[in-house]
């Protein structure tokens, strides 16, 4: 039983929670909230970092489930955050790009990562998404310098170095050092004169450009997975540019469910067809119909699981390999029976066991249970017990 669900509500995943279904949660809200696209969110992005820092790591985990926020704040064992929740959310994104060497010293522009929501549908017979994006493109008109060749003069204020160091004066004649971004050329350590800034880029170097990246989604590709355009992130004099990275969000389906390359499809049948035997048609993701057959005298069972070979999701590179369709029954009880078939019906089914029961047996009265309202019981007693238990051990008694 876990003290609080904060870092739980924030991320809106369940205490048994796998941990694709973390992932694709932090995933989700750190796109949504990044300060890149939502600059005004910054606490909530901080909090989402810290909740997925939290849960993802067992330690921590077990630490905040037992004690809540307070404990993890007094660092018991491994506790405490990482201060940055960019270094949370590069390690996350990084840690999956692979592959995505720097050379040492080279100066390179950050990366850009986008959401594109995909049906399965699309994941399983591949699809092309156009996708418009504004990035930063090196000025053509200056070539990036900004304004006429030989206009660019070094900034005298701070000699070049964008930074300006003042010397303030602190308490009991102490001098103090402090470092500033150069205020007369904004950091840039050079100045362009107002006439021959280039009128195009207005002195900035880049301008703003809207391109159409074609995104191809493979069949088989998977939540989560990413697509990199290398180079195509934000252009800027000096850098090399970073890659516009497209991460695949998988949108839930009303039909299917997905495991690795398995299907799960959970299929209603009557009592009627549970013991008689059925027919059923399937529809697949590529709008094919599929029919399955019980023959009659074979019983499906309530939660019984059969699959049919081949016609799960394609492999990744591979996609005439395919899973398993994997189909759970569960079988309409009907509610009530009408007193005059019990006799017919019973003649039909497997004889029960004779009950002995005993003289002295009482009788009882049998009670519908309601599982909703019993978890809500559960919740209530469980608040109650935790403002009673606040801060003091709870006594127990004991006989010896
Ligand atoms: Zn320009
Ligand atoms: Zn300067």
């Amino acid at each position: 039983m876990v003290k609080e669900t904060m870092y739980y509500d924030i991320l809106g995943v369940k205490p048994n929670f796998t941990t694709d279904e973390l992932k694709k949660a932090y995933r989700k809200l750190a796109l949504k909230y990044h300060p890149d696209k939502n600059p005004n969110e910054g606490e909530k992005f901080k909090q989402i970092s810290q909740a997925y820092e939290v849960l993802s790591n067992p330690e921590k985990r077990a630490i905040y489930d037992k004690g809540g926020e307070q404990a993890l704040k007094e660092g018991g064992g491994g506790g405490g955050f990482s201060s940055n929740p960019m270094d949370v959310f590069d390690m996350f994104f990084r840690s999956a790009f692979g592959g995505n060497m720097r050379g040492p010293g080279e100066r390179r522009g950050k990366d850009v990562v986008h959401q594109l929501s995909v049906s399965l549908e699309d994941l399983y017979k591949g699809a092309v998404r156009k996708l418009a994006l504004e990035k930063n493109i090196i000025c053509e008109k200056c070539e990036g310098r900004g304004g006429k060749k030989g206009a660019v003069e070094k900034c005298m204020t701070c000699q070049g170095s964008g930074i300006y160091v003042q010397i303030q004066q602190a308490s009991l004649g102490m001098i103090q050092q402090v470092k500033c971004v150069c205020g007369d050329c904004n950091g840039q350590g050079e100045k362009i004169a107002p006439k021959d800034r280039c009128k195009t880029c207005q002195g900035k170097k880049t301008v703003r450009d809207r391109k159409i990246l074609e995104v191809h989604v493979d069949p088989g590709m998977v939540d989560g997975q990413k697509i990199t355009f290398s180079g195509e992130g934000d252009q800027e004099p000096g850098f090399k540019p970073g890659d516009i990275v497209i991460v695949l969000d998988e949108k839930d389906h009303l039909v299917y469910k997905r495991t690795g390359n398995d299907l799960i499809l959970r299929m209603h049948i009557e009592l009627v067809e549970a013991l008689c035997g059925f027919q059923k048609v399937i529809h697949t993701l590529d709008n094919r119909d599929l029919l399955i057959t019980v023959i009659p005298g074979e019983v499906v069972k309530h939660g019984d699981v059969k699959f049919v070979l081949g016609e799960g999701m394609p492999q990744y590179k591979n996609p005439f390999e395919k899973g398993r369709l994997i189909i759970q029954f569960l079988v309409n009880f009907p509610t009530s029976l009408p007193a005059e078939v019990i006799p017919r019906l019973e003649s039909c089914l497997p004889p029960r066991e004779e009950q002995m029961v005993p003289d002295d047996a009482i009788e009882c009265l049998l009670e519908d249970m309601d599982p909703e309202a019993e978890a809500r019981r559960r919740e209530y007693r469980n608040a109650c017990d935790e403002d009673e238990g606040h801060g003091t051990p709870r006594v127990q008694c004991t006989t010896n």
